[in-house]
Order: C-alpha cells, then structure tokens, then sequence
C-alpha cells in the first residue's frame, strides 16, 4: 500500500521539524507548508490524505483555511487535524464548527500526534460499519461513494460526521453511548472528551435540516436513531 501523505500547516520551524520529522518515523509522506495560502495551494495541488493545520498563522490563519478546506469540492474531503496553542473549550468547538475533525493542543507529544494522524487516517478510509448503503427515514447513505442525501439533496458531511450519520442510521432505534459513539465513529478513547460527541452531533443535525429531529438526545444517556416520526 502506498505511503499516506500528510501535509503539515505550521509557521513555527521548531515544531515543523519535529512533526515532519516524527510523522516520516511513523511511515507517513509529509508535505510542509509556513504558511496558509500555501498550505491551501498544496492541499489542491498535491490531494493529500491528511492536514494538519495549526491554527495561528501569518496572513491566512488556519480556520480560514480550514473553511476553503471544507468548502472546495476537490478538498472537503480530507481530514483536517487541527493545532492549537490555546486550550479552552470554545476553541475546541471553534474547530469543530469549521469542520475539523480532531484537535490537539500545544504542547503536544509528536507521539500522540502519529497516534491521532493514524487514527484519523484509518476512519477515514475503513468503513466504520459493514452494512453497506443505507435507505432509511428519507435519507439514502451510501459508504462506498462517501455520499448521504436527503430526499434528492446531497447532504455535505465531513468524514466523521458522515461515519457519525452512517452508524446511527446503521443501528436505528438503539440508544448510543458517547462513549460507543467515541469507540465507534473516532475509533480511539478520546481522553473522555464526551463533549468532541456533542458538537459534532450538533453539526450534523443543523446540516440534516427537516430531518435533525431523526437524531434523538436521550438524556444522560446518549444518542438514537430515529426511524418513526
Ligand atoms: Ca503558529
């Protein structure tokens, strides 16, 4: 199999070294770019399979990017890790609102950073469920083409939040831990950050529009798939 790419968003030379330099450890290519335009040009030019975006950058800072990311067809697609020198809970969700899927913040162990890279990387390629393409409730949700709609309206998910989507859907009427949600959907024990859930279930719901109220809350429990109206 080839080797993942992982293109790296940083303005700090210190840190770029050791990110580049652990992630080539760990078996990955890795593209760097200084700052966001230029991390932008490589992540169109080069189709990587990753981003890590730091989110303090010169110019173009990185939840600019981070929203041409999620908004351009070619590159919506890709996974974006985010770093951050703040770590307070806003911007926590700050990077979730923008669509990034996983956060880490400054300073961070380069180990825990391969071991995020490769977690990303491995849900965002394995399916999470091995039900195949879903009809259910007006919604149609499709794996193999990475594609959900509603009615005839494709919907326009991130990686996880389709996963999030295509595993509920997958066990409708179940009531979902966050915590399963976490093992599930993330595929790693998220340091207990239930709330990671939470966001992200909010994000999906608001892009479900009419159909939000499928995701049920079932309180100080977790999350159901509804099929009944
Ligand atoms: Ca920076």
């Amino acid at each position: 199999m080839a080797k993942a790419t992982v293109l790296v968003v940083e303005d700090e030379k210190d840190i770029l070294d050791v990110v580049d330099f652990n992630l080539r450890q760990a078996g990955y290519r890795v593209l760097k770019a200084t700052d966001g335009a230029e991390g932008l040009r490589l992540a169109k030019h080069e189709n990587p399979d990753l981003v890590v975006l730091d989110l303090m950058l010169p110019g173009m800072d990185g939840k600019e990017v981070c929203r041409r990311l999620k908004a351009g067809e070619d590159t919506r697609g890709i996974p974006v890790l985010i770093l951050t020198a703040l770590s307070g809970e806003t911007d926590r969700i700050i990077g979730f609102e923008i669509g990034a899927d996983d956060y880490l913040t400054k300073p961070f162990s380069p180990r825990e950073l391969a071991l995020r890279v490769q977690a990303i990387l491995r849900r965002s390629q394995e399916p999470v469920v091995d039900t195949g393409h879903l009809e259910i409730a007006g919604l149609s949700i499709d794996p193999e083409r990475h594609m959900a709609q509603a009615g005839d309206e494709e919907l326009d998910l991130t990686a996880t939040e389709f996963k999030l989507l295509h595993y509920l859907a997958a066990h409708a009427g179940k009531v979902q831990t966050r915590e399963i949600l976490l093992s599930r959907v993330w595929g790693y024990a998220y340091e207990g950050y239930a709330r990671t859930v939470d966001t992200h279930i909010r994000r999906l719901r608001k892009k479900l529009g009419l159909l939000a109220y499928r995701i049920e809350t079932v309180r100080g429990i977790g999350y159901r798939f509804r099929e009944e109206r």
